[in-house]
């Protein structure tokens, strides 16, 4: 199982988008708990994936040296905003199978959502992981949101050449209807429009034999043709759950609230988790439901901008769903010529983090 484990809720930066609350529900700012009690929670866990989180990981690299020297894991995983990363010394990073960096595209963009500079600081920091030998993945995680143009700001990252994968998710249902678009509905129709000519590009790549990194590409594909996954895609309250800094358990890493409150490290045992929180209407009763799985929990319980904007996002997920399905023929082709492997297109191999469906 994904355990998210957040090790501060504290952050070094302010993004628009994130309410940088370093007590949310009343949480502590810093794990409170023995971390004694963390590794004998985990060792009851016969394949666990370890996920540093926060707040910024980094602010606490100490806890996270320490889990690395005693909590054995399949995967380590850290997701960063990537201002601190040299805090980390650099036998550490090797030792994380994938690291996650916050960035949303050109520098006007990253900038004006996450502070001015950060751009800047990211991109070298990347690059420094390169230098060190770093060879785990690195996946550029973007928030896409109002100011976003998806083609612009993921082909700038994939010709950035730094980044081994690309992730975005769309900044929609985490709080308040949205503020940060002027217009949603008509954002969204650009939005679909810019990722129909990213999967072009994607798929005149692959047929020159070339497997540019987009998860969300490579994730659905890799869904529909294997079939059989968890639901939704992120494992949220299936096989992925967020340990807070008190010791409790959550079905989803960005919501310490009793809503989604599944256990506590020193009185539950991993087994007993799963499904405690799942994901429920409409999307049970979806047409899409085995390929989307639901998109997301937290979107899925809270309903935050309600059911008109829920199911227009659902339109722009099932046309994705769609179009990736009508290429299936054609990469079974382009595989069984040997221009492109399976193992290179499918992705993740192991839940990393990316959530799958924007
Ligand atoms: S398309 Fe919408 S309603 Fe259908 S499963 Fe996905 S999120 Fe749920
Ligand atoms: S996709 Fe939704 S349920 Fe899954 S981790 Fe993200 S916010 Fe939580």
């Amino acid at each position: 199982m994904l355990w998210f484990v957040v090790v501060t809720w504290l952050c070094n930066l302010n993004c628009r988008y994130c309410g940088n609350e370093p007590n949310p529900y009343g949480e502590p700012t810093w794990i409170s708990y023995d971390l004694k009690e963390l590794k004998s929670f985990i060792s009851r866990d016969s394949e666990p994936i370890i996920a540093f989180y926060g707040g910024e990981p980094l602010l606490a690299h100490k806890t996270i040296i320490w889990i690395l020297d005693n909590i054995p894991a399949e995967h380590y995983v850290l997701q960063t905003n990537g201002i601190l990363l040299r805090r980390l010394p650099p036998e550490y990073l090797r030792r994380i199978d994938t690291i996650l960096v916050s960035i949303d595209g050109v520098r006007e963009v990253t900038d004006y959502y996450r502070g001015e500079g950060v751009y800047d600081a990211v991109v070298s920091n990347v690059r420094y992981l390169r230098r060190i030998g770093y060879s785990g993945d690195i996946v550029a995680r973007m928030t896409v949101s109002g100011s976003s143009d998806i083609y612009r700001d993921v082909m700038h990252l994939v010709n950035l050449g730094i980044f081994d994968h690309i992730h975005w998710q769309l900044d929609v249902f985490f709080d308040a209807p949205p503020h940060r678009y002027d217009d949603f509905s008509s954002w969204l129709r650009q939005y679909v429009k810019g990722v129909d000519l990213l999967l072009d590009f994607w798929f005149n790549e692959l047929s020159r034999g070339r497997v540019v990194g987009l998860v969300p590409f490579q994730g659905i594909l890799k869904i529909l043709l294997l079939g059989n996954y968890v639901k939704p895609p992120c494992g949220s309250g299936q096989t992925a759950f967020m340990i807070s800094t008190s010791g409790k358990i959550f079905a989803c890493p960005i919501s310490p609230s009793e809503d989604f409150l599944v256990g506590h490290i020193a009185r539950s045992e991993p087994r007993e988790l799963p499904g405690k929180i799942a994901i429920g209407p409409p999307c049970t009763g979806c047409e899409f439901f085995t390929s989307c799985g639901g998109r997301c929990l937290y979107a899925n319980k809270t309903m935050l901008w309600g059911e008109n904007l829920f199911y227009e996002v659902c339109r722009a997920t099932k046309h994705l769903i769609r179009r990736i399905e009508g290429l299936i023929p054609k990469i079974r082709r382009l595989v069984s010529d040997g221009l492109v492997s399976w193992d290179d297109i499918l992705y993740p191999p192991y839940n990393n983090t990316t959530e799958i469906i924007p």
